[in-house]
């Protein structure tokens, strides 16, 4: 099954109480095209760099069948940078710089080969610029999954409310959930969000773990419990790569198999996070995905007899 994914690719820098780190790669589609790439080949990457991105990063996203045929490059630029320092529990962030250099006129490019893709994943960008790439999609993705954050809402929320009306699929934390509805209650917040467009919504609550929401239905995935969390920096793109790429793979659209493509999202973020930036998302191995999935059925399974 055939994957598009859009997103900032970017340079961050980023502290967290463990130490700091001077601009290292990082960016939506960065970790969203990486995570996927455990579970669809290729990934089909629309996205734009400056003269001055990591040639080596390139090179290890060709290596992992990640097409950059989508990403521009403007030689002259340079590339979106983003700049963020974690509070001590790790759950809450401050965005200390955003440049948007290259992102700010980013007029994505379809390429052909990308056209007829069945999964559609819009990572955090610009809300006008996912919307161009749905419209200037040629035949309708059978499933788009949109992610976005607090940034998007501050300066451009008309735009968002356009393209929310577009996507299936919403993924935001709870602090952009709370903004974005205007209600302080999750499961309010749900059905306020899910009435602007999307049939699904997912609210990530960091180590707090995941809500599915679809109608009056919900389930929900714990993060799972690791000793020592590094960075969450891409934390949530990872875990919509994760999701993305399970669902592309099963080709199933089912709320049930949604609920276990969460728990696979999950998986990968646990992951992401165990060090800086893309480092752990580099050479995982299908068996340690594997285990980790099992560890997450492990944490919640129980017996019970009712009365
Ligand atoms: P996450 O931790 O999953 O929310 O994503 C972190 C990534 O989002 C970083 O690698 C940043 O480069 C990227 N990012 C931060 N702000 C923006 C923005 N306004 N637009 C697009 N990408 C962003």
């Amino acid at each position: 099954m055939s994957l598009v994914v859009v997103g900032s690719m970017a340079f961050d820098a980023l502290e967290t109480p463990f130490g700091k780190t001077d601009k290292i790669v990082g960016g939506a589609a960065t970790y969203i095209s990486l995570s996927s790439s455990y579970f669809v080949k290729p990934v089909n990457v629309v996205s734009v760099v400056g003269g001055d991105f990591d040639q080596d990063h390139i090179k290890l996203m060709h290596e992992r069948n990640i097409s950059t045929e989508g990403v521009q490059v403007k030689e002259n630029e340079k590339s979106f940078f983003w700049s963020g320092r974690y509070f001590n529990d790790m759950n809450s962030r401050e965005t200390l710089v955003t440049e948007l250099n290259v992102l700010g006129d980013f007029d994505p490019i379809i390429p052909d080969s990308y056209q007829g893709c069945e999964y559609l994943m819009l990572g955090n960008l610009a809300p006008q610029v996912q919307k161009t790439v749905i419209e200037r999609l040629t035949s309708k993705p059978k499933l788009i999954v949109m992610d976005t954050m607090n940034f998007w809402m501050d300066i451009a929320l008309p735009e968002l409310m356009e393209t929310l009306k577009l996507v299936d699929v919403l993924s935001i934390n709870d602090e952009e959930a709370r903004q974005l509805s205007g209600e302080y209650s999750l499961v309010k917040a749900a059905k306020k969000i899910m009435a602007m467009g999307p049939k699904f919504l997912i609210i990530k609550k960091g180590e707090h773990g995941a809500l599915l929401f679809n109608e009056d239905k919900v389930f929900f995935a714990p993060a799972l419990p690791l000793e020592e969390v590094f960075d969450p920096t891409g934390a949530g793109d990872t875990f919509a790569g994760g999701f993305i790429g399970y669902i592309a793979s099963t080709n199933d659209i089912s709320f049930e198999n949604m609920k276990r493509a969460i728990i696979y999202g999950s998986a990968m973020a646990s992951f992401c996070v165990e060090k800086f930036g893309t480092e752990r998302l580099k050479n995982l191995t299908q068996e340690e995905i594997e285990n980790r999935v099992q560890k997450f059925v492990n944490l919640v399974a129980f017996d019970t007899v009712l009365q």
